[in-house]
């Protein structure tokens, strides 16, 4: 899979801190250092509206669509997902899960090889793509474009981080926070990705 940045708000952090500190008329205390303090408290305290003021964009490639149905989950986030019914996915693979090896994947890619065999023979016999995608499995690749702000950012990789959510979702989140840190530590310095 690849996770890409496209887009982050630039100067997030003195953009939050300059929000949140409207309320105190204290911007006159602005420093990179007391911007960082500041979000790493307002975020101990539970005040995490400011973190809306910041927004990310990534583009995601090479995950399932079963993976992506979980991201889409996240309904203050918003998606562009690449469509089945108007493109052809007849060059897609399947998405490796690492559990399964040797024989059993032997097995599945082998499965997958003839599902993708009979969706070229439905698309050239003249049946729509929107119809001859239903003999693919849930995990086809897929790539979507996903748009959230860092409060919800925040959310999504606690939720999607954590030992409880599958392999796909947290590696997806990993690679987002990895990302993510590099832009603002003081939002998502305290976040963790469990291995
Ligand atoms: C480990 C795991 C297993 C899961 N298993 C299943 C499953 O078996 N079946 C299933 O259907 N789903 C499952 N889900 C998906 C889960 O139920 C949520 O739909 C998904 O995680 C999105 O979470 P959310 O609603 O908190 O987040 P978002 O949609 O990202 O919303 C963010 C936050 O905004 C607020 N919010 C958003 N919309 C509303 C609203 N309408 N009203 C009030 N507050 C709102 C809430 O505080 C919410 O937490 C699973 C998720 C995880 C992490």
């Amino acid at each position: 899979m690849q996770v890409k940045l496209l887009s982050v708000t630039p100067d997030a952090e003195a953009l939050i801190a300059r929000c949140a500190r409207i309320s105190h008329r204290s911007e006159d205390k602005a420093s990179p250092e007391a911007d960082r303090e500041l979000i790493r408290k307002l975020i101990r305290w539970g005040h995490e509206s400011v973190l809306e003021f910041a927004h990310a964009v990534f583009l995601i490639e090479g995950i399932s669509r079963a993976c992506a149905n979980q991201l889409t989950r996240h309904r203050l986030a918003s998606f562009v997902q690449e469509s089945q019914r108007y493109v052809d996915v007849r060059d897609r693979n399947l998405v490796k899960p690492p559990t399964l090896q040797g024989e059993l994947w032997e097995k599945t890619s082998s499965l997958f090889s003839q599902a993708r065999l009979l969706y070229e023979e439905l698309v050239e016999e003249g049946i729509p793509k929107e119809d001859a995608r239903y003999v693919l499995p849930i995990g086809t690749e897929t790539r979507l474009v996903m748009c959230a702000n860092f409060r919800e950012l925040r959310h999504i990789i606690r939720l999607r981080g954590s030992r409880a959510a599958q392999w796909e979702i947290r590696e997806v989140a990993r690679r987002m926070l990895v990302i993510l840190k590099e832009h603002a530590e003081g939002v998502f310095g305290d976040l963790e990705v469990e291995a």
